[in-house]
């Protein structure tokens, strides 16, 4: 895309952002299908291993297919830098991991994907990081009662899966700002088309890429952007890695040579370099065939979302229904606030009789698929406690925020009207 004389919007940037082909390069992002690059000295490699010149020359550190992605994400979330990872697993900890260590603390909002939750409250306690889980809906003394001297970040969900309450973005920035830590925000249901967390302060934007950017179920793959906007050095104690020389290159200080690109740089450069998590880039590629539509698909996923919401309102079957858009949801206003044009495609309710009816009526679904996935064109059903979180008791289901009878309906890009016809038979089946 060449210099516009007016800030490029969302539609134009999911379309054109990230690649810019000059004369005779070709039109389309081509897929860099190459481990390694070329260079005609000796001293130029070295430089580049030295960090005193940008280029690509292994694709473990950077891809051109996997940059131009990336910069295109940037653009959408209106951050300064940003990087792909191989999945939105990899992204959550390497947003957390970036900035803490061995004897770290942070704190999470409870309603989490469940394999966020595992990677926080066990995996990274293996490595000595620690991390207090809090009630997003907490008021603003609660949740700075939860925060240590070792506390490092704030970590929450946009819209959260599979619960889907709204985040007061605005309630969990100033929090962490009052106590000198970022706030990291997975941004993966919303979508920079219907949410840009850095506009309301959040510091770092995480993405599951594997959902509604891809789009289509075909890659998984992950995301971290960063704003720019948090000043590591005004905290520098509580930031060593970031503002203290790193003996693995020198004793080089990413915010005195990156400045506001030091914390995707050192996840990079130090993260990628030795964890080497990265997006392949065939996947890239996939993924941005994905957001090229992004900004068609987000509101046809809402518009259908809202219809089946609806009609499950209204069904004597339905013991209850959770979608931000209906005005019987505790997040309606945050949704109206920080989701003005829409919020995602995922609904979740549960039906009269429960755990079994729900099975019924899942089994009896023909155009929503039974799949572990979410959050792609085609309509996809999900039953948490006979699935993903089959291993916890009914007691234990209720205090993750997931209700045994809980069924996660995730609305394709179909005719709305073949949906709801499609519940409906469904319902009938189940014989509630
Ligand atoms: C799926 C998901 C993840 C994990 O992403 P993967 O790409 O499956 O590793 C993280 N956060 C949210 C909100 C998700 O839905």
């Amino acid at each position: 895309m060449d210099e516009l004389k007016k800030k490029p919007s969302r539609e134009t940037l999911c379309v054109q952002a990230g690649w810019n082909p000059k004369k005779g390069e070709p039109r389309v992002l081509p897929i860099y299908q190459s481990t390694t690059f070329r260079y005609e000295t000796s001293e130029q490699m070295a430089r580049l291993f030295d960090l005193e010149d940008e280029g690509f020359f292994y694709t473990r550190l950077q891809n051109p297919t996997n940059e131009a992605v990336a910069a295109k994400i940037t653009a959408l979330e209106g951050g300064v830098a940003g990087m792909l990872t191989s999945s939105g697993q990899a992204a959550a900890f390497y947003a957390i991991f970036n900035i803490c260590s061995a004897g770290d603390h942070f704190v999470s909002s409870s309603t989490i994907y469940g394999g966020t939750f595992n990677l926080f409250a066990v995996t990274l306690k293996k490595l000595g990081i620690e991390v207090t889980f809090v009630n997003p809906d907490a008021d603003e003394a609660e949740l700075a009662a939860a925060f240590r001297p070792n506390t490092k970040a704030v970590f929450a969900e946009t819209i959260s899966n599979p619960g889907l309450n709204v985040l007061d973005i605005e309630k969990f920035a100033r929090v962490a700002h009052a106590q000198g830590v970022p706030l990291i925000v997975d941004n993966t249901f919303a979508t920079p088309i219907n949410c840009r967390p850095f506009e309301w302060g959040a510091d770092i934007v995480m993405h599951s890429t594997t959902k509604y950017m891809d789009g289509h179920a075909t890659s998984v793959g992950g995301a971290l952007v960063d704003s720019g906007n948090f000043d590591w050095e005004a905290y520098g104690d509580k930031f060593p890695g970031l503002t203290r020389p790193d003996d693995s290159y020198h004793g080089l200080t990413y915010t005195r040579s990156f400045g506001k690109k030091a914390y995707i740089t050192k996840a990079t450069v130090q993260l990628m370099r030795d964890l080497g998590s990265i997006q392949s880039p065939q996947n890239a590629f996939l993924l941005n065939l994905g957001l090229e539509t992004l900004h068609l698909r987000m509101p046809r996923h809402c518009e259908n979302a809202q219809r089946v919401a609806e009609f499950l309102e209204g069904r004597p079957e339905a013991a209850w229904v959770n979608y931000c858009g209906l005005k019987s949801s505790p997040y309606y206003e945050l949704g109206q606030k920080y989701l003005p044009n829409g919020s995602c495609g995922v609904v979740t309710f549960g039906l009269k009789g429960g755990r079994d009816v729900a099975i019924r009526f899942m089994d009896s679904l023909k155009l929503a698929a039974i799949v572990t996935h979410v959050a792609d064109a085609r309509t996809c059903v999900l039953h948490p406690a006979s699935h993903t979180h089959r291993q916890l008791s009914d007691e234990q289901l209720v205090a993750a925020g997931v209700a045994p009878d809980l069924i996660r309906f995730s609305v394709g890009i179909e005719n709305a009207e073949d949906i709801v016809a499609d519940i409906e038979q469904a319902l009938a089946e189940a014989n509630i």
